[in-house]
């Protein structure tokens, strides 16, 4: 069987459960899909259109009848090669939690505390500088970002989300996109009482797009700004359809003390009552759940995506990971918005978040670094249910993955690539990105995104976006 491309030469990561690095490894990819994952003999060469090691096929060989000794059987005939030679092979990296177009927001306030940051910046540029088209520009630089830093899969929730949706989909990312709801004016919904209507709306028009790339669906952003009965309407509308469903959960002191003042409950419970929780409900941050909560959530199945670079800047706390973890709780990564990163790195989440448990437990065993991998690839896949789909190179799962230049001076010498991946690797080091067979990244260039044309266009109106703030400054 001949496959459409052959990565080569490398050291790849499969990130199965329980595998090992595989040394001057190589991935075969046919179509969307990985067709092989295998060693090459000792100095194998490869050739283009064919010319290796007929007659062994591909997945579920034991052994090579040509050559005995390896467990994998040899790399298949390839119309395309990709020599890797001292780089690295792994899935791509899963976003559970970013909200794309507040790229425009990157440092435009930083170092001020959440109310005045919220209420003096983001609500009102949101309200009164936003509209669709801007949010499609700012999705457009976040997907470049995001490629450049090895991610292939982002759930992504905001405000016009159509717009996010369209800019995702020409990126070639895997998404999983949410409509945001709140129970006040939003951008592009000035009456909340429309609120589900569009969310609903926004879930249909999903038919329009790749199922297989993108999935619809809804992100309610807070128990304190929605009520009770948004959150169980749209909690309907995704559970109807079997899709996750997203909300930021307990990020802040202030709101879980609020609740538990007007209400006398706790998050968790407060969701639970209203038959929120179940496997398909996506937990946001986490920061400030009591220890009854998290049993909770590992009852219901609940998922957790854990943003710890937007905890940290916006001082809103530390998230129980271990613990959640300890209680078998499925747990991601995500970057959140870009204000209150202020990047889409989550190469950079990895190494924080891998830091920050040590020494908040005063334990450097915590949160080691290949499950730190896991949860920003397998783990994170979990979390929005595409694990049977892809995020490990698994013959028959799509070919999401990236390929990383190891031959770096801070990446030398290599004992463990999932140490480097959290303590010393870079997202500029990510050389090359696919998704589901497609090459959105090649020698660092984008392939499916014209920067020029974006760079300069958000260049130029961030200009315009500068003169609103100082308006409202002066007002
Ligand atoms: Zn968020």
């Amino acid at each position: 069987m001949e496959v459409d491309w052959l990565i080569h030469n490398a050291l790849v990561l499969t990130l199965e459960p329980g595998s090992a690095p595989i040394p001057q490894g190589y991935v075969a990819v046919k179509g969307r899909q990985i067709a092989g994952v295998g060693q090459l003999a000792s100095q194998e060469g490869v050739e283009e259109r064919g010319t290796t090691a007929p007659g062994c096929s591909l997945a579920g060989e034991g052994a090579c009848p040509t050559s005995p000794g390896l467990p994998f059987p040899p790399p298949p005939p390839a119309r395309h090669l990709l020599d890797a030679q001292g780089a690295l092979v792994m899935p791509g990296l899963v976003n559970t939690h970013a909200h794309a177009a507040m790229v425009w927001f990157r440092g435009l306030a930083d170092d001020l505390p959440l109310q005045p940051w919220l209420q003096d910046f983001i609500f009102p540029a949101e309200a009164g500088w936003l509209d669709a088209n801007r949010v499609y520009w700012g999705t457009l630089l976040a997907a470049a970002e995001m490629i450049k830093g090895g991610t292939t899969t982002v759930a992504d929730s905001y405000f016009y989300e159509s717009e996010c949706r369209r800019a995702l989909a020409q990126a070639g990312l895997r998404t999983v996109t949410a409509q945001g709801v709140v129970d006040f004016p939003a951008p592009g919904i000035p009456d909340p009482r429309d609120n589900l209507k569009v969310a609903a709306a926004f879930v249909e028009s999903g038919a329009d797009f790749d199922p297989d790339l993108i999935t619809s669906t809804i992100f309610c952003h807070a128990p304190y700004t929605c009520g009770p009965e948004t959150l169980q309407q749209a909690k309907a509308i995704t559970r109807r359809r079997g899709l996750p469903w997203f909300i930021h959960l307990a990020e802040t002191r202030q709101e879980v003390e609020e609740l538990q003042q007007q209400q006398g409950l706790t998050p968790g419970v407060h969701l639970d009552r209203l038959g929120l929780l179940d496997e398909l409900t996506v937990a946001v941050h986490g920061v400030w759940l009591p220890p009854e909560d998290l049993e909770l959530l590992a009852r219901r199945g609940v998922k957790v995506s854990h943003c710890p670079e937007s905890n940290l800047k916006l001082a809103a706390g530390v998230a129980p990971i271990p613990e959640l973890l300890a209680l078998g709780v499925r747990v991601g990564l995500g970057t959140d918005g870009a204000a209150s990163n202020n990047d889409l790195d989550l190469m950079g989440e990895m190494s924080l978040a891998a830091r920050l448990h040590k020494v908040w437990q005063r334990d450097p065993t915590v949160l080691p670094a290949a499950q730190t991998v896991a949860l920003a690839t397998r783990e994170g896949a979990g979390v929005l249910g595409l694990a049977d789909k892809t995020v490990t190179l698994t013959p028959g799962k799509d070919a999401d993955l990236l390929v990383l230049d190891l031959n770096q001076a801070h990446l030398t010498p290599l004992f463990d690539p999932y140490s480097h991946l959290v303590y010393a690797a870079r997202a500029a080091d990510v050389r090359h990105v696919m998704v589901a067979g497609r090459w959105l990244l090649r020698d660092g260039e984008l392939i499916t995104l014209n920067w020029p044309e974006i760079a300069g266009r958000i260049r130029l109106e961030s200009r315009d976006l500068a003169a609103f703030c100082r308006n409202l400054r002066s007002l």
